[in-house]
């Protein structure tokens, strides 16, 4: 004790003393009351002790303060020592991260000794920033962004315990660039690297958000793919890999056309360990490369079934596009301000007459590799507007427009005639680009995005965060929106990586002016949290799940009760 100082603390004292601490400190009562702010405190909320004072925790949403008094309360009947952190926003707007220590201090009052909790907050913003840095360079690729060998280790070590325990099997594609060495030789490594990137790209574009691809170093790449029903899931996507990647590539002024060779290990009949299924696979490759190249075949030793998948996607979604077996499905695309629907999405949807529904991640790759993309997208835009000019309600309906549509001159004239057969004005239709489409031919496609603002359209980035490398495409173009993946929304209330990117993506884009969709919100925590991060629009099955035209209800807003903004 202080028995020898001759200081008589009073509560001018208290103040004075933690106002002279750089950190942000309070006190609360039992009440969860703040009963003591120093400056930097106020300073860091943008307000007033008194205000502060007199507000408390009521400027927070529910859920949170549900969250800070159920700590508070651990702390007053356990006396123990609390860390949590939190992502919050400060007086100024911005989001940083912070640690708030708690503990419990017994205080004399004017009614006697009571307890209370002094908490003392750190900001460790720039030190997740950094290491949530770290951590992606250790992960990934930096020329791709792709994952790295040791991250293609970890998932394929996933993947194959996945699988074991569901009875799936899970297929292991390694690639590689034929004659990549005459691409260097001949153009030199710039455009080689540039080359690896699209080629990345479009790689990515042609598999499922679970899987992974990778590059394992110069131009070999590797794919896990998980959930395989039968080995054929595999010959599909390999099949769908050599013909986009035989695609030209324009790099500048330069068309550059290549090809690639793969070989194909299928968990558990060609290995049950990430060793036997690498080895496999790579002996596969290498003797698609003795066999002449540009092809794919599975291990040795296994029987090959007789060329390509037994079931042939194009010539069936010929005929659907043809016999009406496709359709849109509309989900809604909520204001994360006051919770109203501003528009839906329209996502196209395939009924096979004896395979059932068909995601459209399985055939939209097909259809872009084999032209009928264009057709379909025709059909999409004239589809969709159409229905749009039928809602009750002047929405935007956004629709989404693949990178190969964005090649070719026909996009423009598609979206002219859906638009002149509604009768939808132009502002009220909106196309969702990805960031691949970008990458790949950006001259030509800037020129079409131009031309398409033109009209009185506008533009939206979909999928936007692939790598931190993209940050650097929204410069490229004045986007009206960006959405963000949706990979990073599930992981954003446990992963100081995911809350990284998205206060990256979110401060680019306040300072360009554009306004953030979070795509794929699932719960009420994902939904809150990213509402007060500040993303301006909120889509995902929580706010609702794609639905029929006939199904849209009658009258907005749309959002479930359980998901309307707080009322206070
Ligand atoms: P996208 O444009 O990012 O569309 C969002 C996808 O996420 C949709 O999948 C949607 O059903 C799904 N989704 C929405 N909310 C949630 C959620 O809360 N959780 C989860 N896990 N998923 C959610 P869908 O319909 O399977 O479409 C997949 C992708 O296929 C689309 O991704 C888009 O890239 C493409 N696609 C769909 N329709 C079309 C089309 O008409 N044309 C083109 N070119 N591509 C399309
Ligand atoms: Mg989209
Ligand atoms: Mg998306």
């Amino acid at each position: 004790m202080l028995e020898n100082s001759p200081i008589t603390a009073s509560v001018e004292t208290l103040q004075a003393i933690l106002n002279a601490i750089p950190n942000p400190v309070f006190l609360k009562d039992r009440q969860h009351r703040l009963v003591v702010v120093n400056d930097a405190m106020c300073a860091l909320m943008g307000q007033t002790r008194e205000q502060m004072l007199a507000q408390g925790d009521e400027p927070l949403p529910g859920e949170q303060r549900d969250v800070f008094w159920r700590i508070d309360d651990l702390v007053f009947e356990s006396g123990q020592q609390h860390d949590n952190e939190e992502v919050l926003t400060d007086g100024s707007g911005s989001l940083r991260v912070i640690l708030t220590r708690k503990r419990l201090i017994h205080l004399p009052t004017r009614d006697g000794e009571q307890p209370f909790i002094v908490a003392v907050i750190s900001d460790i913003t720039r030190i997740r920033e950094s290491e949530a840095r770290t951590l992606y360079l250790a992960e990934h690729d930096t020329l791709t962004g792709l994952a790295n060998r040791s991250q293609l280790d970890e998932r394929l070590r996933a993947t194959i315990a996945a699988a074991a325990s569901s009875g799936h099997q899970a297929a292991l594609l390694m690639l590689d660039i034929d004659r990549f060495k005459d691409v260097n030789d001949q153009y030199g490594h710039p455009v080689g690297d540039q080359l690896l990137s699209i080629v990345a790209k479009r790689l990515v574009g042609l598999v499922r958000p679970t899987d992974t691809v990778a590059r394992l170093g110069g131009d070999e790449f590797c794919i896990v793919q998980g959930g395989l029903h039968q080995p054929s899931g595999a010959y599909s996507l390999a099949q769908r890999i050599l013909t986009a990647i035989a695609r030209p590539i324009s790099i500048g002024s330069l068309s550059v056309s290549v090809t690639t060779s793969i070989g194909i290990a299928i968990f558990p009949d060609d290995g049950t360990t990430p060793e036997a299924l690498l080895k496999n696979a790579d002996d596969a490759l290498y003797a698609v490369k003795r066999g002449g190249r540009h092809g794919c075949r599975r291990a040795e030793g296994v029987a090959e079934p007789h060329g390509a998948p037994a079931w042939n996607i194009e010539s069936d979604l010929r005929e659907a596009l043809k016999n009406g077996q496709l359709s849109l499905a509309f989900q809604p695309l909520a204001a994360a301000a006051d919770g109203k629907t501003r528009g839906f999405e329209a996502l196209v949807r395939w009924q096979h007459p004896t395979r059932g529904a068909i995601q459209p991640q399985e055939f939209i790759p097909v259809a872009e590799s084999c032209g009928l993309i264009h057709e379909l997208g025709a059909w999409m835009l004239r589809e969709a507007c159409a229905a749009a000019q039928k809602w009750p309600w002047p929405l935007q309906v956004a629709i989404n427009v693949s990178p190969v549509q964005l090649e070719s001159r026909e996009l423009l004239m598609h979206v002219r005639d859906a638009l002149a057969s509604s009768g939808l004005p132009a502002s009220r239709l909106e196309l969702e680009v990805t960031e691949s489409a970008l990458l790949d031919h950006s001259g030509h496609v800037m020129e079409m995005f131009s031309q398409l603002k033109a009209l009185g359209v506008s533009l939206a980035l979909d999928d936007f965060g692939a790598g931190w490398s993209s940050l650097a495409t929204l410069h490229s173009f004045q986007f009206d929106r960006i959405k963000i993946d949706q990979r990073f929304i599930s992981h954003i209330e446990s992963d100081a990586r995911a809350v990284a990117i998205v206060r990256a993506v979110l401060s680019l884009a306040q300072t360009l002016n554009v306004p953030v969709t979070a795509e794929g919100i699932e719960d009420k925590a994902q939904f809150l949290a990213l509402r007060k991060m500040g993303c301006t629009e909120l889509q995902g099955f929580y706010l609702g799940a794609p639905q029929a035209q006939a199904k849209l209800p009658d009258a907005l807003p749309w959002l479930p009760p359980a998901a309307a903004p707080e009322k206070r």
